[in-house]
C-alpha cells in the first residue's frame, strides 16, 4: 500500500462568521492510498478552531507506516494505532480512515454506504448554513439556498432575534440554529428555545459552553425544541456523557476521527435513545460522501460543505429535492474532474 497527500487551501465563498471567529478559507490535506491497482481517497478538513494545520497533518502522516492496514480492514485496529501514534488529530485521522473505506468498498465492488447497513430511501434532507451577516447579505444567501429543504442559522450574539426575523420575513422554510456555546444566561436561554420553537425551529446546537454540564442538561430538559451536543461530543466516549445532558448529538467525521468510529456513534446514540445529527466542516466532495454514506442512518444531515466552497477539486455529487443521492459507484463513489 503507498500513502501520498497533497495540502490544500478550500476557499469558502463567504467569509464564515460564527459566534466566536470568521475565515474565508479552510486548510484541508487529501489523502490516497494505493493498493491492488485501485486508490483510496481520504481527507482532512483542519477548521483552525480545531487545531489541526498543514504541517501538524504532514507530521502526522510521516509517522505512519501503511503496512500496518492489511486487507480485509480492521478499522478498530488501525483507529488505535493511529491514536497510539499521537493523541487528538482527529482530522487526519479521519483522512486515513476515510480513504481505506473507499479502497474496502473498490476492493470488495459494493458502495460504502451499502457496506455501512444505510438504506438510500431514509436519506434526510440537508440544511444549508447561513453564518451571521447583515440582514440584507443573509437575504442574499437565503436566495443561494433556494434548492435547500432546511436552513441553519448560527446564532450567539445580540442580534439573534433580529437574523430570524430577517429570514422569517423572506421565507417559512424549516431552521435549524447554531448557537456555537454563545448562550450564557439561563432563564434568557430557556425563554429563547420557546420563542424559537414558535418560530418553527426544528433543533439548537450547543446554546451552551460545553464545559458547563449541569446548565445544559437543565436546558435539554426544559426545551420544547431538542438540544443537540457538538462542541461537546467528539468521539465514541463522549457519546455516553451526552446521555442526560443533551437530546441528541452532531456527528462529524473530522471529529470522530472517521467513518468506522462516526457509525459506531450513532449507533450507540440510537441505543441511548439519543437523537443523530451528522455534520460537517468545510470540505470537498470526498469527505461529504463520507458524510452521506452514513446519513440514511440519522435523524437529520448537515452535509452542506460543498455549497459554501468555490474550488472544490472533485466533481460534485447528486443532489435532488434537498437530498444526497448515493450513487451506486464501489466505495466513496467520489468522481474525479477530467
Ligand atoms: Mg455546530
Amino acid at each position: 500500500m503507498k500513502l501520498t497527500y497533497q495540502p490544500f487551501e478550500l476557499e469558502l465563498k463567504h467569509a464564515f462568521t460564527i459566534a466566536k471567529f470568521s475565515r474565508t478559507s479552510t486548510p484541508v490535506m487529501l489523502v490516497q492510498l494505493e493498493h491492488e491497482g485501485y486508490t483510496g481517497y481520504g481527507e482532512a478538513s483542519m477548521v483552525p478552531y480545531m487545531g489541526e494545520s498543514h504541517q501538524s497533518a504532514t507530521d502526522f502522516l510521516q509517522k505512519v507506516d501503511v503496512n500496518q492496514f492489511q486487507y480485509p480492514f480492521d478499522f478498530e485496529a488501525i483507529i488505535n494505532y493511529l491514536d497510539e501514534i499521537a493523541p487528538g488529530m482527529p482530522a487526519i485521522k479521519a483522512a486515513i480512515d476515510i480513504a481505506l473505506h473507499d479502497l474496502e468498498g473498490k476492493l470488495k465492488q459494493q458502495p460504502c454506504w451499502q457496506l455501512l447497513g444505510s438504506d438510500p430511501a431514509l436519506m434526510p434532507v440537508t440544511s444549508f448554513t447561513i453564518g451571521i451577516d447583515t440582514p440584507e447579505m443573509v437575504i442574499k444567501k437565503l436566495e443561494d439556498a433556494r434548492s435547500f429543504k432546511v436552513v441553519k442559522v448560527k446564532l450567539g450574539r445580540d442580534s439573534d432575534k433580529e437574523l430570524i426575523k430577517t429570514i422569517r420575513s423572506v421565507t417559512d422554510v424549516p431552521l435549524y440554529v447554531d448557537a456555537n456555546q454563545g448562550w450564557t444566561d439561563l432563564q434568557e436561554s430557556l425563554d429563547m428555545t420557546y420563542w424559537l420553537h414558535e418560530q418553527g425551529i426544528v433543533l439548537i446546537e450547543q446554546p451552551i459552553i460545553k464545559t458547563d454540564i449541569d446548565s445544559n442538561a437543565w436546558l435539554s430538559e426544559r426545551s420544547p425544541i431538542p438540544i443537540i451536543g457538538d462542541e461537546s461530543v467528539q468521539r465514541l466516549a463522549d457519546v455516553t456523557k451526552a446521555n442526560g445532558v443533551y437530546n441528541g448529538i452532531n456527528v462529524k467525521l473530522m471529529k470522530s476521527a472517521g467513518m468506522h468510529e462516526g457509525h459506531q456513534m450513532i449507533l450507540k446514540a440510537k441505543e441511548l435513545g439519543l437523537k443523530t445529527m451528522i455534520g460537517c466542516m468545510s470540505e470537498t466532495s470526498c469527505a461529504t460522501l463520507a458524510a452521506i454514506a452514513l446519513a440514511p442512518l440519522c435523524d437529520w444531515a448537515d452535509l452542506d460543505g460543498p455549497f459554501l466552497t468555490t474550488n472544490n477539486p472533485y466533481v460534485m455529487p447528486e443532489f435532488t429535492d434537498g437530498k444526497w443521492v448515493l450513487n451506486g459507484d464501489n466505495g466513496l463513489g467520489l468522481r474525479l474532474r477530467n
